[in-house]
């Protein structure tokens, strides 16, 4: 071989010998430095008696081989939950035991430690891939009831008034329906009023209580004393008959074939487009003013006569047979055709348009989630969003919807939830029951709703029983 090529070989030699070094020391540098496990999850900032929350951790390269997470207060370290792979994504459940672990209150880590199954020329020693800095608190938030209606009733209405300390989230609640709560009074007293219905089918035994919790999750409650009265509602039957039921299906069912029996086109009204309108009750209520916008009683429609009550459970009848029960939760007020329509307070107007068996409808805002609602109209002379005052026309009643004859019904909702005008109409219940708690409280009262003297707060609220001529 000529010299020359022979250093050529040589030249060639080294440089691949340099290439093959250089290449394995960056593949192992590479190897070394992949990036390891990352923490996808943000735990809460406030730890309470007992807080459950989940890590969620990702391995880049390879799997997830082991996991461990610590709770960090003054330098001592703390496991509190640990999890083992290989997988490219871990979960791990957490509760954190607060008082078990002997944590105090105050500042905190919570600290995720991980390793993945990546092969590096150097093993890494275990650490902390992300700390998370959160403060412990385990004091529950306080309640203090100020003062409460007395006497409820099935189907009534009552108001809550207390002060709440520590709280991020307050409610009353009757079971497991709930009610906001709002400010009340001056700032400086801190406190909260709520306007509370029972249902008509509410049990006596079924608990009333103020809910507060706060950021840690740290919950309390407490319960309302109030003697529960009971009240009779009445029952009607109703006669379907097929002229009614040729006009209606078609109103309220227009896309349905002519060739199904009529009389299942109403149950699909009577059953599924009710129970359509009673979730818009409830999801309307929640639009309310935090203050009270009403003021004194609320007031009927001049000369009406009342021809169906609040609860009063109905039978439908067709074709001699019973095909349906259902419950009525307004009054039925009826004068002439077409008749005035007024507002039964101050208010605003959250809805005003077809509500399936209530036909055209208007709903008005008291605030406190107290709201009247009106149904059946022929037309309507607001829109959402127009202030109304008490008294002032608001529409005209009709036979929309599934009414049989020109008539109003007419509701009062408290968050959703029917109770009876009876109440509302009453200036001495209002002042014994609204207003009553509000003097308790040393609150501000509600114009025309003040709390007369003691002796005529104590009596009983007025039986729903007909009204008097
Ligand atoms: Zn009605």
């Amino acid at each position: 071989m000529p010299q020359r090529s022979r250093a050529k070989a040589w030249v060639l030699l080294f440089l691949l010998l340099v290439v093959a070094v250089v290449g394995s020391v960056s593949y192992l540098a590479w190897r070394q430095t992949a990036p390891g496990v990352q923490s996808l999850t943000t735990p809460p900032r406030f730890l309470g008696q007992k807080t459950p929350f989940t890590v969620v951790l990702e391995a880049r390269r390879g799997n997830v081989a082991k996991a461990e997470v610590r709770v960090v207060q003054s330098g001592k370290s703390t496991p509190v939950a640990m999890k083992d792979g290989p997988l490219g994504r871990l979960e791990i459940p957490v509760v954190v035991d607060s008082a078990a672990l002997g944590l105090r209150e105050g500042s905190a880590t919570v600290e995720v430690w991980a390793r993945d199954d990546f092969w590096r020329p150097l093993r890494r020693e275990d650490r902390a891939i992300a700390g998370y800095p959160v403060t412990i608190d385990l004091t529950p938030p306080k309640i203090e009831l100020l003062a409460a209606t007395h006497y409820l009733s099935p189907g009534g209405s009552g108001l809550v008034a207390f002060r709440v300390t520590g709280a991020m989230r307050t409610d009353v609640s009757a079971g497991p329906l709930t009610f906001p709560s709002f400010a009340f009074g001056p700032a400086d007293r801190g406190a909260r009023v709520a306007l509370i219905a029972l249902p008509w089918d509410f049990e006596p035994a079924t608990p009333l209580a103020i809910r507060a919790s706060d950021e840690a999750g740290n919950t309390a409650a407490r319960g309302i004393p109030a003697e529960i009265r009971p009240r009779k509602f009445p029952r009607d039957t109703i006669e379907i008959k097929d002229a009614f039921l040729q006009a209606k299906v078609a109103e309220l069912l227009p896309q349905r074939p002519t060739t199904a029996p009529l009389v299942d086109g109403f149950l699909t009204i009577n059953r599924d487009l009710r129970r359509q309108a009673e979730e818009t009750k409830r999801r309307v209520g929640a639009t309310t003013a935090d203050k009270p916008l009403w003021q004194g009683s609320f007031v009927q429609a001049r000369n009406t006569k009342v021809f169906a009550n609040f609860a009063e459970t109905r039978t439908y009848v067709y074709g001699g047979r019973e095909i349906d029960r259902q419950v009525h939760y307004g009054y039925d007020l009826a004068s002439t055709r077409q008749s005035p329509v007024p507002a039964a307070n101050e208010g605003v107007v959250v809805f005003a348009e077809p509500l399936t068996i209530y036909g055209n409808t208007v709903i008005v805002d008291h605030g406190l989630g107290l709201q009247t609602l009106y149904a059946h109209l022929s037309s309507t002379a607001v829109k959402v969003g127009d202030a109304v005052k008490k008294g002032q026309e608001i529409a005209r009643t009709g036979s929309t919807g599934l009414a049989i004859g020109d008539h109003l019904h007419y509701e009062v909702l408290v968050n959703g939830v029917s109770v009876t005008p009876l109440e509302w109409w009453d200036t001495k219940w209002i002042r014994d029951h609204i207003g009553r708690p509000l003097k308790e409280a040393g609150l501000p009262e509600i114009s025309g709703a003040e709390a007369r003297d003691e002796e005529a707060a104590a009596r009983p609220a007025p039986r729903p029983a007909r009204r008097r001529r």
